[in-house]
């Protein structure tokens, strides 16, 4: 269509009446105070200012991106300017797309602009019509790893287990009929989980349909990636955080045009614009990555769940260990549950044996590696086998004190202790990113008493290639995978067996699947598990069962050295024996006790203020307000408020209160939207 043949289009009846107003969402990049704007639609431009169009409007001495959202028919008189232009002669936005957008900003209390601006690449927002710009065509290992996905031979799905199958059927059901439907694949680790995914996404191709596969970033490893591709080949758009604008805008492109059929990626690509949507897959349901931590707060496995209800089209949650809401769902009704007990061809789950770090204490051992570990170790790396030892903190002390005040060495900007990183001599603030040198003298009191307690992976490290030197070593975490081309050296490396022993953070404990790793040491169990947050026992249960789980997926036999100070901690417990149903149950429990979720919902608000005092009256006055105005029998309880568990970051002080209850949505006209509070609904999910 061109500009010629816009102009010739008759305008609508309705139009003749009268101005058409619209109702258009500004992207300044800024919270603005309302929603969205009226705007008139100039006769010209009528049939393309359509719902989800992006548009140029007016807004104060500027000319801004906006994007329509319908039209305006309350818009009860008075001053309106008109829309300079229209971008794009396809709404950018289709109506399911917008349906989303209100959804989510409905369920999670945010502006819609933000929402929108989080559906769409940023490459896409800002661009000018009038063609794709053709930037340099830098390309990250990622997506080569896709491309790659060209040359491959394609490669057969291997025969279904009769187990798989049967786990498959509800799935290929629900994409042969093309209904909406939500199934819960509660697999062991190593079960072939992904396989039955595989199997899911191909009948959906071959039904003329296309597919949305979510994986958490950490799990999106060049492995997954040729997986995908080697049975979809040319088939797969990779979508990460690690993408460039125009990379991900170029991804979007050729996604929205039908050109990709698989999308894979993490988070954000449960927005891919793909035209014949027929199945969604979400990988590791329970991971903490789903949930965005800036506004808008979605979880994308809620959006997931949504886009699959609008586009009626299926969706499938797979995990080892699925988050207890999820499977409390999946018995009372909100899902259908299928299961894989059983790792493929019948091989073990690793057993896990427990070391009490208090013995080893007792006994005067003080490093990082028990007796026991020490000699697993050996054994398995005289065997020719791989080991992964994990410990979820990175650094090298984790704290710096003093010996003469006790201080701890803590962030200017924030209420936290600096972590010691040795390579550098620096001490890092894990929260807002500042660093310093480390000091030679106690900041406090002067004193050169000061010293590095806990432990964290750089210092592990230094102390395994201390008491083995011939081992090959590499370490993954943060601070070794600045880019994203690092992690994938990193894994590349290790798969190939050019490293023997791989030190790393909650980044190697999800959806490996290398074959020769015959030991899997935990170094420290405890480290999430005593964090203020209802859900400590169920990402502490879900890391270990994770981590032990990239053992023993070869043909040879493989421990887990599972380290502990708090062997009788129930997710502890439950992890040594693979028992997800009786942490499950106990964890229900627990919350239904103390009405936590699933019994529950919550929204945490939090205000943000450079004087303490003024945070706390601002988190005061709102409580006060937010209670009386809810009054009694509203079924709602309003907690705190309370200093945040990060009292200072950033340089501002933090206080916070939660409303609690089942229909929390009641609370939501009534929570303090100004400057300085944020408002996060399903928190921390
Ligand atoms: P999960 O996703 O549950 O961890 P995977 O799908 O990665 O498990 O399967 C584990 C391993 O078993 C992989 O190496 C995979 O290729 C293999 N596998 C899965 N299903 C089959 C099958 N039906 N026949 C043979 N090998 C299989
Ligand atoms: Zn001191
Ligand atoms: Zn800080």
């Amino acid at each position: 269509m061109t500009a010629q043949s816009i102009e010739t289009i008759e305008p609508p009846a309705f139009m003749a009446a009268g101005q058409r107003h619209v109702a258009v969402v500004p992207d300044t990049g800024a919270i603005l105070p309302k929603d969205t704007y009226t705007y008139v639609v100039p006769q010209h431009l009528a049939p393309l200012a359509v719902p989800g169009a992006r548009v140029m409007a007016p807004f104060g001495a500027r000319e801004v991106i906006g994007y329509v959202l319908g039209d305006d028919d309350a818009f009860a008189g008075g001053e309106a300017r008109a829309l300079s232009a229209v971008l794009d002669e396809r709404p950018i936005l289709d109506d399911a797309a917008l349906q989303l957008a209100r959804w989510i900003a409905a369920r999670y209390c945010a502006p819609i602009g933000e929402v929108i601006r989080a559906m769409l690449p940023k490459g896409v927002r800002a661009a000018r019509p009038g063609g794709r710009k053709r930037g340099p065509r830098t390309t990250s290992a990622a997506v080569e790893a896709a491309r790659a996905g060209h040359d491959a031979v394609a490669e057969a799905a291997p025969a279904l287990t009769v187990a798989q199958q049967a786990a498959a059927e509800p799935m290929l059901e629900a994409v042969a009929s093309r209904r909406h439907r939500r199934v819960l694949l509660h697999g062991v680790t190593g079960a072939g989980k992904t396989e039955v995914y595989l199997v899911a996404i191909a009948a959906a191709l071959a039904a003329g349909r296309q597919a949305i596969v979510m994986v958490p970033e950490i799990a999106l490893t060049p492995q997954t990636i040729r997986r995908f591709a080697a049975r979809f080949p040319g088939r797969i758009a990779v979508l990460h955080s690690a993408l460039t604008d125009s990379e991900r805008a170029r991804e979007w492109r050729r996604i929205r045009e039908g050109e990709l059929d698989v999308v894979v990626g993490s988070r954000s690509a449960v927005f891919a614009p793909l035209p014949r949507l027929g199945i969604i897959v979400v990988d590791e349901e329970d991971a903490s990555a789903y949930k965005q931590d800036r506004i808008p707060r979605y979880h994308a496995v809620d959006v997931a769940m949504e886009r699959g209800r609008l586009e009626d089209v299926p969706v499938l949650l797979g995990s080892a260990t699925p988050r207890v809401e999820t499977y409390y769902a999946a018995h009372t009704g909100g899902f259908e549950l299928v299961t894989l007990s059983e790792r493929i061809t019948g091989r073990p789950l690793p057993p896990i044996e427990v070391v009490d770090l208090r013995e080893e204490l007792r006994a005067g051992n003080r490093s990082p590696l028990s007796l026991d570990l020490d000699r697993a170790l050996r054994e398995c790396h005289e065997g020719g086998g791989q080991s992964i030892l994990f410990l979820n903190r990175r650094g090298t002390a984790t704290v710096v004190v003093c010996r003469a005040c006790g201080e701890a060495v803590s962030c200017d900007s924030c209420s936290v202790s600096l972590v010691y990183h040795a390579q550098r001599r620096r001490c890092d603030c894990h929260y807002c990113g500042r660093s310093r040198p480390l000091p030679d003298i106690c900041p406090s009191c002067g004193s050169a008493a000061i010293r590095g307690l806990g432990m964290g992976t750089e210092r592990l490290e230094v102390e395994v290639h201390q008491r083995f030197p011939s081992l090959r070593l590499l370490r993954m975490d943060r601070d070794t995978t600045a880019s994203r081309d690092a992690y994938f050296s990193i894994y590349d490396r290790f798969a190939r067996h050019d490293a023997d022993c791989l030190i790393g953070t909650q980044m190697v404990a999800k959806g490996w699947d290398l074959g020769n790793v015959r030991l899997v040491g935990i170094v420290n169990a405890d480290v999430a598990l005593h964090f203020p947050d209802y859900r400590s026992g169920e990402s502490t249960f879900s890391l270990l069962t994770q981590v032990a789980g990239r053992a023993g997926r070869g043909d040879e036999p493989a421990r887990v050295l599972l380290q502990t100070y708090s062997p009788q901690h129930y997710a502890v417990r439950h992890a040594t024996t693979h028992d997800y149903l009786g942490f499950a149950r106990e964890e229900i429990r627990v919350r239904r006790a103390l009405h936590f979720p699933p019994y529950s919902r919550m929204v945490l608000c939090t205000v943000n203020h450079q004087q303490d005092a003024r945070a706390e009256a601002a988190a005061r006055q709102a409580v006060a307000e937010v209670s009386g105005k809810l009054g009694a029998g509203s079924g709602l309880d309003v907690l705190g408020p309370t200093p945040a568990f990060l009292h200072r970051l950033r340089g501002e002080y933090r206080w916070q209160f939660t409303v609690r209850g089942e229909v929390i949505e009641r609370a939501f006209p009534l929570l303090p939207r100004g400057r300085g509070w944020s408002i996060d609904v399903d928190p921390g999910t």
